[in-house]
């Protein structure tokens, strides 16, 4: 599967996000190190503390699934583009800082490694 069609996945997710405060959807597709693909999307509360990105719900949706190990993460938005967030990054890094970051930006596919993204982030030393 090409970044262009792991995107598509991504914003597949959108449609069925839940943002009635910020009314941005956002999706999310991750692969696994054994190629199995997790889809989320964002996850809001009237409390706005307690809302969740969507990458961090399929990170947590793999996790709890027996998956520690990523290759791949692509993220799309109703609106503009959206790469992940601070504490996204930093909680993607905790299984692997090495994974491909995808969006879109502009028309454009950008593809980023988490650790560009998130350099010296807190980690286990391994
Ligand atoms: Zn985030």
């Amino acid at each position: 599967m090409d970044n262009r069609q792991f995107i598509e996945m991504a914003k597949k997710e959108c449609k069925i996000s839940y943002s009635p405060y910020s009314k941005i959807k956002v999706g999310a597709a991750l692969v696994s190190e054994n190629g199995e693909i997790f889809e989320g999307c964002n996850i809001e509360n009237a409390s706005y503390g307690l809302s969740m990105c969507a990458e961090r719900v399929v990170l947590f949706k793999a996790v709890s699934e027996g998956q520690k190990k990523f290759t791949k993460i692509a993220v799309a938005s109703s609106s503009q583009a959206v790469p992940p967030c601070g504490a996204c990054r930093q909680a993607l890094s905790e299984f692997s800082p090495e994974m491909e970051v995808v969006w879109e930006e502009n028309g454009k596919i950008i593809s980023k490694k988490l650790n560009e993204l998130l350099p010296h982030s807190f980690g286990l030393k391994k």
